[in-house]
């Protein structure tokens, strides 16, 4: 099987070409231009990650913009969001404030991006 995908770790955006064998093992990975869209590959087919971008409420009702401090399993995506959505932060809050330690098991903190008084 062939799996087409778009390397999503730099800009440039290379597109890359995964040969998988019948039980899912990687035989082969083309199109790559540097060793990080190489690891992105096999990640992508056998262990996809993500970043997830989201925001929580403020106790004012303000929307806080947060993410995880490193990727998580992408099948952990919408319990994180769930999390997320279940938190709420007291301002004044500053970049890299942890609203959620460890989400998940994952490793990952919820961390604040952006200063809100
Ligand atoms: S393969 Fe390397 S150069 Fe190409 S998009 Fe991925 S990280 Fe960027």
């Amino acid at each position: 099987m062939t799996r087409n995908l778009t390397c999503i770790v730099c800009p440039r955006g290379c597109s890359l070409k995964v040969e998988l064998a019948a039980d899912g093992k990687i035989e082969t990975v083309e199109g790559f231009a540097c060793p990080r869209g190489k690891q992105y590959a096999i990640d992508e087919c056998t262990h996809p990650m993500r970043t997830v971008t989201s925001t929580v409420r403020a106790t004012n009702g303000e929307p806080v913009p947060v993410k995880t401090s490193r990727t998580i399993p992408k099948e952990l995506i919408f319990a994180c969001m769930d999390a997320i959505n279940a938190a709420t932060v007291t301002l004044p809050v500053h970049i890299g404030d942890v609203v959620i330690p460890n989400v998940l098991d994952t490793g990952a903190d919820v961390i604040v991006t952006a200063e809100r008084k």
